[in-house]
């Protein structure tokens, strides 16, 4: 490390008398990958205090429970289960219940008679189908001659043993069987263990007789409507999205728009915002792209193209100007009465303060197909020197205004 730092405040990393990061300094003092972190900190404008922000939560504030979640990725979980097996689960084509069953199984919260024991319930413990073992979850969805009979009956039975040789508990069959390149087994299979496990309470709770058939049928009838449930509902949602296809609009009456937008780009390391504004008829007025060194956070960076957007309306000394984003929390954070302390919220913050007193600007959301010229703005910011105002259009928006007013 380099001596300098010791005594080093970070106001110094800035460039004398504005808030932006001395990037020359940044790289003469730390490595590539630190600099890199460093100009991903959004700078605010306004002299607030220096408050500490736990970084781990959306609100910078400390929680119990995301300092857990930290403890638990830091320490790296000792259970088979990794977060490739979870997200596996969650994607597969199969009720939600059902879901949350397997992970109950894998997690070993599922109520088998082994378990209540353990947990010093008094119980008998042989298995409610065939009273011949101890029940738990090994026995009951593997070893058990019924589960044997169901697996076999829907054809996944040598899908089991195979996971079943070489795992030494039922979490870690589970491990492989997620772990499975074709779903379609997969989803048989926990449809089947789920089905077991109510034929099960239905033995125990409603003295209902043990039915292989009926077991098998409900497996497969629970999936079947599921499907055609899930089929029906995207195909409407499908038909929703077409009827709200969003297309720019204009302002009312002698009021102005400015649509404004957030970019990244990797290989550049830096965040880019286009803005522009437009009349009541839709013609063109002026626009402005600028890109700063760093990789903001998505959220951070929309708030800055926002915070940018009302400070060059109020130099441009305009009124009656809607500004609008496709970032809805930005908007919902500036109309929430509640404060965080992180980056995000700092920026919304001196939104919020330039918003003061300005009963003619406003800050509204429109969904993306309405931000199409801002979105292509900030995209395209990194090619150009910056900042850049713009008091014709560039050519790679021309197209897209007029597209915005032939509707
Ligand atoms: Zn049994």
């Amino acid at each position: 490390m380099n001596m300098h730092l010791h005594s080093l405040t970070v106001n110094e990393l800035f460039i004398p008398g504005c808030s932006q990061w001395d990037v020359e300094l940044l790289e003469e003092l730390f490595c590539e990958r630190d600099v890199k972190q460093i100009l991903s900190i959004s700078l605010s404008n306004s002299c607030c205090d220096d408050v500490r922000v736990w970084h781990f939560d959306k609100k910078g504030r400390y929680l119990v429970k995301s300092g857990y979640r930290l403890a638990i990725n830091l320490t790296g979980n000792s259970r088979p289960m990794g977060n490739q097996h979870w997200s596996n689960l969650w994607s597969l084509n199969i009720p939600p219940k059902v879901q949350h069953f397997v992970w109950r199984i894998c997690r070993d919260c599922l109520p088998t008679r082994d378990n209540l024991t353990r947990r010093h319930i008094q119980v008998e413990i042989c298995c409610v189908i065939c009273r011949n073992h101890i029940e738990n979850c090994w026995h009951l969805f593997v070893d058990c001659q019924f589960a044997q009979e169901c697996m076999t009956a829907i054809g996944v039975d040598s899908y089991v043993k195979e996971w079943a040789r070489t795992a030494e508990s039922f979490e870690e069959l589970m491990v492989k069987c997620l772990a499975h390149k074709d779903k379609g087994p997969i989803s048989k299979f926990v449809m089947m263990l789920w089905s077991i496990w109510r034929q099960m309470n239905e033995i125990l709770w409603n003295n209902a007789k043990k039915s292989l058939v009926g077991t098998v049928r409900i497996a497969e009838c629970v999936l079947k409507e599921w499907l055609k449930f899930k089929c029906r509902n995207e195909a409407e949602s499908a038909t929703t999205i077409d009827r709200n296809m969003v297309q720019w609009t204009k302002p009312s009456n002698t009021w102005m728009k400015c649509n404004v937008d957030a970019a990244i780009c990797c290989k550049k390391n830096a965040t880019g915002i286009g803005m522009i504004i437009r009349d009541d008829v839709g013609v063109f007025v002026v626009a402005r792209t600028f890109w700063v060194q760093g990789i903001y956070e998505v959220r951070e960076a929309e708030a800055l193209g926002v915070r940018e957007a009302l400070s060059w309306i109020r130099s441009l000394r305009l009124s009656k100007v809607v500004i609008e984003t496709d970032a809805k929390y930005v908007v919902d954070g500036l109309l929430s009465s509640v404060m965080g302390d992180s980056e995000f919220d700092t920026i919304l913050y001196e939104c919020r303060k330039l918003l003061q007193g300005e009963p003619d600007l406003s800050v509204g959301f429109v969904r993306r197909g309405g931000n199409k010229v801002a979105h292509r703005l900030a995209k395209e910011s990194f090619s150009f020197d910056s900042p850049f105002v713009w008091s014709d259009p560039p050519p790679c928006i021309v197209k897209l205004i007029l597209d915005d007013v032939s509707y």
